[in-house]
């Protein structure tokens, strides 16, 4: 007798587990369990019930023959993974430094499967002479509505029930006898859920220019001679990249392969999707967090089947089981969205040159201010690059960008949040009936709440930050969520002066509408967009020229296209710039470049206004004169000297714990077992230290950061530190470890 055997990945996520289980297959279930099934194992000494990710299958098992434990069951409803899924998360366990659950959990996004939809439809069971029988009959007795039913089955034997009855008004009492005589028939029809609710219109094509052209025909030579790499367009915003994507979609799936294209989440808009829909109809399809768990399914089933070729969505999409996978696109490479918050913490860009090299597909990344790894490695030749240098549509240039320095303004006793400038052009503005777009960095910035008899400013009790005012009623933790009614007195000391210091989005909505009484306002922020399609009905409505200014976060800065908008005000470029993480420069440079992209899309000719305190930075000055190359180059100076990625790779080594004297023992004794091999190799170690944030929902956390340019050195420290921490249980049975390299 033949037998079998499954190596058996644990459902649990605990390092102690995390190898594989060999478990025999029963005869019985031979064809149902395969690479990538779900299944239900006894484990442990009690052999309690638990579930199991089968990772391979072999004939002789790593384990006595006789003490050997049989698989009990499948868990139906479970979602296979291909074995490609797998592999892929092997190597995001090894790459990023998690268990092998937590990577197959990654790589399945979509985990359960959900029933399918069923929909009622209407079949004609008369042949073509008898329904034409029918129909006359219905006529001459004037049964009107049996009448038109008749007539539509002539053009099409099925009717979905719906359209029968509320487009055909037939009422239940006309059907149920066609029914009865045997004219027709009530069925159900499996159908897919689709999450992509609008007609295709058809969206005419450009003509590409020249720099849209190269790509092109370069991307389609490579392809034709089977030669896959990773090409990086750098073009500046509106210059065209999504033609181009278009065009390079096509050449993929006229080739019979398909094709991921990720974007940021906030990004998926109905105009983005409408423009890939108008041109590849309904061989596109979506993914993302706003869809129901059975549209989710669906859609990575219709995947799986080859019913669609093109899968547009954020990170996640990149574990779309798609077999014949020709191409990834990354738009807006630079995004942060783009890394995993989340163990595995991995980085999309990463994922999708490891996966496109496992399919053989190529990759492509866009962006208009590429992320300094990015565009490291196309200097370096590892990418090809490409430049989009201007606007693509007709008459459409860069905006004039401004630069107003808010030091001077103070000086000149101006004590609003809107410089001279500024104020000037939006008076200009509102009297053209031109839209104007204020943006400022960060939701209820410094929106805290604090006591001017004793200073102290109210703080969540479970994490270490003030809490911030919404709506003027409540006050939030943004960490944890903890929430309170804003309270009347200052709980240090009594005092009833309380009030809320700051400049938050609503605050400046209260400010706008001070200075320009008569401008219409629309706030776009994580409060007013909450709810399932918020952002579209803000934007639908700005668009529709429905107020004049737009007021909003990071949020409002990508990629919406608004003709109207001649005037785009950056009220504090610095807020973003003294946040405590060395990628501070980088995003200002990437949010005041997406920022002033957003003005003068048309042909009205658009202007920039660039609010600061510090406007000789260079992040701020090559914004505004929008100049990546300099940026690029004096923020490299920084990053060498500094030895932050990408000059050299970096890895955070996160110790949490509820105990703060275990959790400091902890990260010295750690710190202390590397540092022979630390020092050997030369690894800059810097902590560890209290995390800029220490205290999290309880949680205390300390940060060891270790510096060095050869990912493999860092590689073998953290496994070190496993080994090291699975041998002190005392230790480290309170506290958790996550790493994360950058
Ligand atoms: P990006 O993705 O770089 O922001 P888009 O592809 O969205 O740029 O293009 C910006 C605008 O220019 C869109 O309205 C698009 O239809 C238009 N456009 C792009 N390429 C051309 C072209 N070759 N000729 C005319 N208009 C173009
Ligand atoms: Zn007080
Ligand atoms: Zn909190």
């Amino acid at each position: 007798m033949t037998e079998r055997y499954a190596r058996i990945i644990i459902d649990i996520s605990h390092e102690k587990v995390d190898r594989t289980f060999d478990y025999r297959i029963p005869e019985r279930l031979f064809e149902e369990v395969s690479v990538g099934s779900l299944v239900l194992i006894p484990f442990g000494k009690g052999n309690a019930m638990r579930k199991g990710y089968v990772v391979g299958i072999t004939p002789h098992a790593d384990y006595d023959r006789d003490k050997i434990k049989e698989i009990a069951g499948i868990v139906t409803d479970s979602v296979t993974a291909e074995s490609l899924l797998i592999s892929l998360a092997w190597w995001l366990k090894e790459q990023y430094g998690s268990t092998m659950n937590q990577a197959l959990k990654t790589v399945l996004p979509v985990k359960q499967k959900i029933k399918p939809k069923e929909k009622k439809v209407l079949r004609c069971l008369l042949q073509r002479e008898a329904l034409l029988e029918a129909w006359k009959e219905s006529e001459r007795k004037s049964y009107k509505a049996r009448s038109r039913l008749f007539l539509a089955f002539m053009d099409n034997p099925l009717i979905p029930y719906e359209i029968a009855v509320n487009q055909m008004n037939l009422s239940s009492a006309t059907l149920k006898p066609m029914i009865e005589k045997g004219f027709v028939s009530m069925e159900s029809e499996e159908i897919y859920r689709n999450p992509i609710k609008m007609k295709q219109s058809q969206v005419p094509r450009v003509l590409l220019n020249q720099e849209q052209q190269v790509i092109v025909d370069r991307f389609s030579k490579d392809y034709s001679e089977d030669l896959r790499q990773t090409y990086l367009i750098h073009g500046v915003t509106g210059s065209g990249k999504t033609e181009v994507y278009m065009e390079l979609i096509d050449t993929v799936i006229q080739d019979g392969k398909q094709v991921i294209l990720l974007i940021p989440e906030i990004a998926l808009t109905y105009q983005t999707v409408m423009r890939f829909y108008g041109r590849f109809g309904s061989r596109v399809s979506i993914i993302n967090s706003r869809l129901s768990a059975g549209e989710r399914y669906d859609q990575f089933e219709r995947a799986r089947n080859g019913d669609i070729d093109i899968m547009i969505g954020p990170r996640s999409a990149l574990f779309t089981p798609f077999a014949k996978l020709g191409l990834i696109l990354i738009d807006e490479e630079h995004e942060g969205a783009y890394k995993s918050e989340v163990v595995p913490r991995y980085h999309a860009r990463e994922v999708a040159e490891k996966r496109a090299s496992l399919q053989g597909a190529s990759l492509v990344l866009g962006s208009a201010t590429p992320s300094l790894e990015a565009y490291t490695k196309a200097l370096r030749g590892e990418y090809l690059l490409f430049l989009l240098t201007e606007r693509a549509k007709k008459d459409s240039r860069l905006a004039n960008v401004l630069v107003a320095d808010l030091r001077q303004e103070l000086k000149e006793g101006n004590k609003t949040i809107f410089s001279k400038n500024l104020k000037a052009m939006m008076e200009d503005r509102l009297e053209k009936k031109e839209q104007i777009m204020l943006f400022i960095n960060r939701r209820g910035y410094a929106n805290f709440v604090s006591c001017r008899s004793c200073g102290e400013a109210i703080r969540c009790p479970h994490c270490d930050v003030t809490l911030t005012l919404h709506n003027n009623k409540s006050l939030v933790c943004h960490y944890c969520g903890h929430t309170i009614p804003m309270p009347e007195k200052c709980p240090s000391c009594g005092s009833p002066y309380i009030a809320n210091f700051g400049v938050g989005t609503q605050k400046i909505e209260q400010m706008t509408k001070k200075m320009f009484p008569s401008a219409r306002t629309l706030r776009m922020d994580l409060d007013t967009t909450k709810k399932k399609g918020g952002h579209e009905e803000i934007l639908t409505a700005f668009s529709e020229g429905e107020a004049d200014i737009l007021i909003g976060t990071q949020m409002i800065v990508k990629g919406h296209d608004f003709p109207n908008v001649t005037l785009v005000g950056v009220l504090a470029a610095d807020l973003s710039l003294y946040t405590p993480d060395y990628r501070a420069a980088e995003r200002t440079f990437q949010l005041l470049t997406q920022a002033a992209g957003r003005a003068g899309r048309d042909q009205k000719p658009g202007d920039v206004v660039i609010q600061t305190y510090s406007p000789e930075h260079y992040a701020i000055t090559a914004a505004a004169n929008q100049d990546y190359p300099t940026f690029y180059n004096q923020e490299m100076v920084f990053r060498r000297m500094m030895k932050y990625p990408p000059a050299n790779v970096l890895l955070t080594v996160q110790f949490s714990s509820r105990n703060e004297k275990t959790l400091a023992a902890s990260a010295d004794a750690v710190t202390a077992y590397i540092s022979p091999m630390t020092e050997e190799e030369m690894v800059q170690t810097i902590g560890p230290a209290e995390a800029s944030v220490y205290k999290i929902n309880d949680i205390y956390r300390k940060i060891l950061y270790l510096k060095h340019e050869n990912y493999d050195i860092l590689i073998k420290i953290r496994d070190q530190i496993d080994g090291f921490s699975e041998n002190r249980p005392d230790l480290f049975d309170l506290v958790l470890i996550q790493y994360d390299f950058s």
